[in-house]
């Protein structure tokens, strides 16, 4: 299979799509975003990179920003983490706050916000904002190699100013005791890690870490081989907020999809792949990006139900 003509050929495909979807607009500066724009990037186990569309475009990663922060508080607590975060789907919206009641201030899972919110307070670990995001920044610069990922400070200011549903959620976990730093804090990080700015290329570079297993490209390991496939595993079942069965069922890929239209889907042992495309279908995932991983999967039979 050729990979540089499929890329090519999905994005050209997805440049001249109709229907894109909606820009999210709660973040308004979310909402100023260009729908017209497709990229794509797909870093294989083998050291390709195949890119495709806006793939050199920056966009803030959104909610794709708590793989990154869910692997980075692992490492610093463990499984203790479990304490505090679930592990199921939650079946509900990305910011819904009546789970919370019922479950006593424990988010379902580590991607929806509130459990976001929580891996947050974790990699806070006592330190301003700044010196987590700095820790988050370098990270995410390790893993793609890369050291121009900066954060969208206007997209930042933006959230900041509105993002009144996330401090209700933050604030009623502290009342249950599961925050532990103050809350303009912990939404400081959270805000500030959701609106690092990566595009197509940066992002399949900075996932290969999870389709080897836990180890770096370059060398060394990143994460332990069982971690790995577990922040896989909670990314098939909790990465597409209330839409990851479907996501599951159509592409059958692990993967994380944020607000601002970018995916980092997962094909363990073969591929790291950033799509993105800022028009959201009804459940809030990249209609176009979405799409595209439904087509690449099903000419490459990288489903991970597909027989080896
Ligand atoms: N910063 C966004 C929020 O908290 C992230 C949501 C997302 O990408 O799902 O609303």
């Amino acid at each position: 299979m050729d990979l540089a003509e499929l890329t090519a050929g999905i994005a050209a495909a997805m440049a001249g799509a109709k229907d894109r979807g909606q820009v999210a607009s709660y973040i308004p500066e979310l909402a100023k975003v260009d729908p017209a724009q497709f990229g794509i990037a797909i870093a294989t186990a083998d050291g390709g990179l195949f890119t495709g569309g806006n793939a050199d475009t920056g966009f803030t990663i959104q909610s794709i920003s708590k793989v990154f922060a869910l692997t980075l508080a692992l490492g610093k607590v463990g499984d203790q983490l479990w304490e505090r975060v679930g592990r199921e789907p939650s079946g509900n919206a990305f910011n819904s706050i009546t789970q919370l009641e019922y479950e006593h201030g424990i988010p379902r899972n580590p991607f929806i916000n509130a459990g976001a919110i929580v891996v947050a307070d974790v990699n806070l670990g006592g330190h301003q904002p700044r010196v987590a995001i700095g820790e988050m920044l370098r990270f995410i610069r390790y893993l793609s190699g890369d050291d121009s990922i900066r954060v969208n400070q206007a997209v930042a200011a933006s959230e900041t100013t509105t993002g009144h549903r996330n401090m209700a959620l933050a604030h009623y976990m502290s009342a249950f005791g599961n925050i532990r730093h103050p809350v303009d804090l912990v939404l400081g990080t959270y805000f500030h890690q959701c609106a690092i700015e990566m595009n197509c290329r940066q992002l399949a570079l900075a996932g290969r870490y999870l389709m080897l297993d836990g180890h770096h490209p370059e060398g060394g390991r990143v994460v332990s081989p069982r971690r790995a496939r577990r922040i896989n595993a909670l990314m098939l079942t909790c990465g597409h907020y209330d839409a990851s069965g479907d996501f599951a069922f159509r592409v059958g890929i692990p993967g994380k999809s944020g607000v601002g239209g970018g995916i980092l889907a997962i094909v363990p042992g073969r591929a790291s792949i950033a799509v993105w495309s800022p028009g959201l279908n009804d459940s809030g995932n990249s209609h176009l990006g979405t799409l595209a991983l439904e087509e690449l999967a099903q000419r490459t039979g990288w489903s991970v139900f597909s027989p080896a």
